[in-house]
C-alpha cells in the first residue's frame, strides 16, 4: 500500500514501518502503564567545580525501574515519551521530585553553613506548552524551592517546534526567577540561533566537544573556541562528560569553571545523591557514649 507524505508525494508502506509503528504503540502502553505504578525513578548527578570537584548543583535524570527489564535508560523511551506527549505527565513527576528532593537538601545544607545547590531538570521543547510556567510556578510552589535554585535545561526535541512559541514559554519560565541553560550545546543545528534568541543563562558543552580535548589541535581549538564564546556572551559555561584528569586540566586552562561527569561522579540514586551532598554525620554520633556523659 502507499500512504501520503503530504505535497502529493506517496510513500511505500514497508513492512518495518509496521514493525516500528506497533513497536511504538506497545511502548506507550508501557509508559502508560509506568506512570500508573509510579515506576519512573530520578537520579541525580553532581555539576562541580572543575579546579577542586566541590558540587554546586546537580542534573535530574530520570530511569524507569521495570519491573521484568530492570533500569530502562531515558533514550530507550524519552522519544517514544515525546512523540505521544507522555512526556508531559512524565516530566511534571520529575521536576516535582527533583524539587522535592533539592528543597529538603537545601534546608539540611542551610543548617550545616552549606551554600545551597541547583538542581537542574530536562525539558524538551515538546514539553513547552502554554501552561507550562504556570504547572513549574505550582511545583515551585508546592516544594518551597527557591526559583532560583532552579535551572531548566533545554533540548530540541527530536520532534520539529515552532521557535517563536518556544522564545514565548521561556519568557514565561524566566519571568518565574528560574534558570535556563542550553543542553547539549554545538550538536544541536540551532545552537547559536538558540543562543540569540532564548533567555538564556547557562550553556552545557555536549560531551563530543570535552572528548576532542584528548585528540587532534583541531579539534580541541574547536572545543576553546566554543568555552571562549561563551564567556564573551556572558554565560555560564558547564562542560558535559568530563571523564579523563587530563580533560579536567584542559577545561581549567581554556577558562571553563564547572563540569560533569564520570570523573566527579555517574547519576547517583536519592541515597547515594543525600549522602553526597549533605556534610557527613558529626563523628561523635557515631562513637559510643563517653564516660562523663
Ligand atoms: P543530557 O541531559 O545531556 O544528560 C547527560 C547524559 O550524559 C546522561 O545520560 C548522563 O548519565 C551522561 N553522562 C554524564 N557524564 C558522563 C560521562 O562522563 N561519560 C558518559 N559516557 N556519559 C555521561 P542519561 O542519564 O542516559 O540521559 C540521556 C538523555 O536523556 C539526557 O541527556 C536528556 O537529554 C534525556 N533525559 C534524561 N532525563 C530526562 C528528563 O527527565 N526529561 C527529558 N525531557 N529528558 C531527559
Ligand atoms: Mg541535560
Ligand atoms: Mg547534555
Ligand atoms: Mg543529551
Amino acid at each position: 500500500h502507499a500512504k501520503r507524505t503530504g505535497k502529493g508525494r506517496y510513500e511505500v508502506f514497508r513492512p518495518e514501518m509496521q514493525e516500528a509503528f506497533e513497536k511504538t504503540v506497545n511502548l506507550a502502553t508501557d509508559l502508560r502503564l509506568a506512570l500508573e505504578r509510579d515506576e519512573f525513578v530520578v537520579y541525580y548527578q553532581p555539576i562541580c567545580t572543575l579546579a577542586d570537584g566541590a558540587p554546586v548543583g546537580l542534573e535530574a535524570l530520570v530511569r524507569w525501574q521495570h519491573p521484568a527489564r530492570g533500569m530502562v535508560a531515558p533514550m530507550e523511551f524519552i522519544p517514544t515519551a515525546e512523540e505521544t506527549e507522555l512526556i508531559v505527565p512524565i516530566g511534571h513527576r520529575v521536576l516535582r521530585e527533583a524539587c522535592r528532593s533539592t528543597a529538603a537538601w537545601n534546608r539540611r545544607r542551610a543548617l550545616a553553613g552549606l551554600p545551597e545547590l541547583t538542581v537542574h531538570v530536562n525539558l524538551s521543547t515538546r514539553q513547552l506548552r502554554g501552561d507550562t510556567p504556570q504547572m513549574v510556578a505550582e511545583v515551585l510552589g508546592e516544594t518551597g524551592l527557591a526559583p532560583s535554585s532552579l535551572v531548566l535545561e533545554i533540548t530540541e526535541s527530536h520532534q520539529a517546534f515552532d521557535l517563536a512559541q518556544v522564545c514565548d514559554q521561556l519568557q514565561c519560565l524566566k519571568g518565574l526567577g528560574v534558570g535556563l541553560a542550553i543542553d547539549d550545546f554545538g550538536t544541536g543545528y540551532s545552537s547559536l540561533l538558540a543562543l540569540r534568541e532564548f533567555p538564556i543563562d547557562t550553556i552545557k558543552i555536549d560531551k563530543a566537544f570535552v572528548d576532542n580535548l584528548d585528540g587532534c589541535s583541531d579539534r580541541s581549538d574547536l572545543t576553546r573556541a566554543i568555552v571562549q564564546l561563551g564567556r564573551t556572551v556572558r554565560r555560564d559555561v558547564v562542560a558535559e562528560g568530563v571523564e579523563s584528569e587530563s580533560q579536567r586540566q584542559a577545561l581549567l586552562d581554556c577558562g571553563c569553571r564547572l563540569g560533569q561527569g564520570y570523573l566527579f561522579a555517574k547519576p547517583l540514586d536519592h541515597a547515594a545523591a543525600t549522602a553526597l551532598v549533605l556534610p557527613a554525620p558529626a563523628q561523635v554520633d557515631a562513637t559510643p557514649a563517653r564516660a562523663d556523659r
